[in-house]
This record gives structure tokens, sequence and C-alpha cells, in this order.
């Protein structure tokens, strides 16, 4: 048996999801069974523990989009038991059962061995949406961004997971930050990360009435999208990128292609569900090396499996601040 956070569809289609006790054998087919230690909160794992926003194929079903553990048991060549593992992506937690479980079993090829330098526990609080940050710094200096560029680095959606994350890594790098907050209250927690500047929601809310405005960001890691991208492609400096992340303020993308034409902006598109294993390695072992650790503790809040129904509502209405670690061994 084990202790899994089940969410089940009633007749009248309303989701509810309650932590249950499961036999072993309905866990899905897969080539390692995973003893979870550890999992995380995302903006992803709201809607699917929750109204499921079309990503969940089946019911019941185990949510949970990251995990890390040790392994159990192993079919494939590449994992044995007592290994230490790390699972993001994949729709994991979505088309297929997740980490808010004892116990998860799932395909050798999704998982990555638990990078050097960090704990199961840490690798966690990073998750899903800490890899993203690294990715889309990855392809900003893929495209040529430096630390001492004359202009900050912005970041939106600064105080959520992929934010708070982005901001401590770029400042930690050395590159000037300025975080885009809608909350006040998130300024000293933003500022201890390591943001220089902060910019307030409104000022980049209005939609773009301008193509181009001033050259005011060398790069951007935008985990808003909607209005918000389309007025940050119109400040970007001459060549500087955007890493598009999410969609935390819309999917619409209400903007102009002149800033593309006229300063060679260029955007990003960041995915980190079917990142290749060499390409996640690599970002884990950035993540190793290139996020304050001192800062990740700094963020985290940590939970349990029945907390999370009340966790799912809070993220999907952006009241959760930096990343919350879920304790599940
Ligand atoms: P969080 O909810 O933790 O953070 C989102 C932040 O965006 C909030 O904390 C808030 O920051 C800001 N925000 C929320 N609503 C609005 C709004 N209406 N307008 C402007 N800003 C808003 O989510 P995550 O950090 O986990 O994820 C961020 C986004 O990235 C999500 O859309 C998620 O789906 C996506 N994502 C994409 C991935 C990929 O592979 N491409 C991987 C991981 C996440 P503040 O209060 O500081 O303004």
């Amino acid at each position: 048996m084990f202790q899994a956070l089940l969410v089940e569809k009633d007749d009248d289609g309303k989701t509810r999801a309650a932590v249950a006790q499961l036999d072993d054998d309905r866990l899905p087919p897969g080539d390692v069974t995973v003893r979870v230690e550890y999992s995380d909160l995302n903006y992803k794992d709201g809607l699917c523990i929750g109204p499921g926003g079309g990503l969940v194929r089946t019911y019941p079903h185990v949510p949970g989009i990251d995990f890390a553990g040790e392994v159990e048991a192993s079919s494939d060549d590449r994992y044995s038991p007592g290994d230490k593992v790390v699972l993001t992506g994949w729709r994991v937690g979505e088309a297929h059962w997740g980490g808010y479980a004892e116990r998860a079993r799932v395909k050798a090829d999704w998982l990555v061995p638990l990078p050097e330098g960090l704990t199961t526990r840490q690798a966690m609080c990073v998750g899903t949406a800490g890899l993203t940050a690294m990715l889309a710094v990855i392809a900003l200096e893929d495209h040529g961004l430096e630390p001492g560029t004359e202009k900050p680095v912005l970041v939106t959606g600064a105080s959520g997971g992929v934010g708070s994350i982005a901001t401590a890594i770029l400042a930690g790098l050395g590159y000037e930050v300025a975080a885009v907050t809608g909350r006040p209250e998130n300024v000293e927690y933003l500022t201890e990360l390591g943001a220089h500047r902060i910019v307030a929601r409104e000022e980049l809310a209005e939609t773009v009435k301008r193509p181009l405005e001033s050259e005011n960001w060398s790069g951007c890691v935008d985990a808003v999208g909607g209005a918000m991208l389309a007025r940050v492609l119109g400040q970007m400096a001459y060549g500087g990128s955007v890493a598009a992340v999410g969609l935390a303020g819309g999917p619409n993308l209400p903007a102009t292609v002149i800033p593309f034409l006229l300063r060679g902006v260029n955007l990003l598109g960041i995915d980190s569900v079917s990142q290749p294993f060499e390409a996640r390695r690599r970002a884990w072992s950035r993540v190793a090396t290139d996020l304050p650790l001192d800062k990740l503790e700094a963020m985290v809040e940590t939970a349990r499996l029945p907390d999370l129904p009340r966790l799912g509502a809070d993220i999907l209405s952006g009241k959760v601040r930096g990343r919350v670690l879920v304790e599940i061994g």
C-alpha cells in the first residue's frame, strides 16, 4: 500500500482531491519504481489538483509534475535500487500518474540521476519552475547575454516560482536584475533574492500604445506573457532577447512585429517538458553551480499531501510566493 493525493471526478464533472491509500497494483506500467521523497508545487499542479485545465486525460488521477527520490526497482540497465533520481516534465502528473504519492512508476527515459551537489530536497525546492528559469537563462546567454550589460535584465512574475529562481540565478551570476511584481509586500523578499530594482506590475500592464518605447532591458525572463510580454518587447535594447516561459497573465500576445524588425529583438520559446536528456543534465548541473542555495532556502515553504488542495487553489490565484516543497517520505 502507498499513500497518494488522488483526484476523482464526480458524475457531474466536478473534481475532488483527497489523500487515499492505494494498492501497489494500481501503479501504472513503467520500467522504474521510485520511493518518492519530495515533490513540489507548480502552476500546472494547481490545474491538475483542481479543475484539470485540459491537462489530465483520465481519472482517478495522481498529480505532481515533479518528484525526487530513490529507485526501489528497475528493469532498465541505467538505474538500480538505491539510485537517487529526479523527474520533471514528460507530462508526468498530467497524462501520467505523478509525484504526489509515496511511490511512482515511470519510464526510465524520463528520469535524470540526481545532479551532483544537490540533495533530493534541494532538487524539489528547484523543481520544474527552477529548471525552467535555468533553461531561460541559458537561452539568453546562448543569444549573447553577458554580465556587465548596460541595461538590467527584467524578470516578470518575479515573486512566483520561475521568477524567484530566475532572479536569484541572474543576480548570482552578476547581472543587474529588475523584478516585476504586482505584490508590493514582496519588495523586501525580491531585494533579498538579489533584485536591484522593482518594477510595479501596473507600469507594464497596459496594452501596447507605441510599438517601440525606450530601450530599457538587455534581456528578459518572462513568466507572464499577454499584454506585459507585448509591452516588454517594445522596451528591449537593440538585439536583446526575451525568454518566453509562462502565461500567468494570459496566452494572447497583442504585439507588433516592429521590435523584431527595427531592433533585432529575439523572442525565445522555453519548453521544459520535452527537453532532451543532455539538455536537462546541462541545466541541472548549472542549477547546482549557479543558484545560490541560501537564497533557495529563503524562498521555500514546506507542505504535505493534505495541504495540496488549498495550495493548488492558491497558486492558481497568484497567492503563492516562491516555491512550495512537498515532503512525501
Ligand atoms: P507562479 O504562480 O508561482 O508565478 C506566477 C507569477 O506571475 C505570480 O507569482 C505573480 O507574480 C505573476 N502573476 C500572476 N498573475 C498575473 C497576472 N494576471 N498578470 C501579471 N502577473 C501575474 O507560477 P510559476 O512561477 O510556477 O510559473 C509561471 C508561469 O510559467 C506559468 O504560466 C507556468 O505555467 C509557466 N511555466 C512554464 C514552463 C515551461 O516549460 N515553459 C515550466 C514552468 C512554468 P507577482 O505577484 O510577483 O507579480
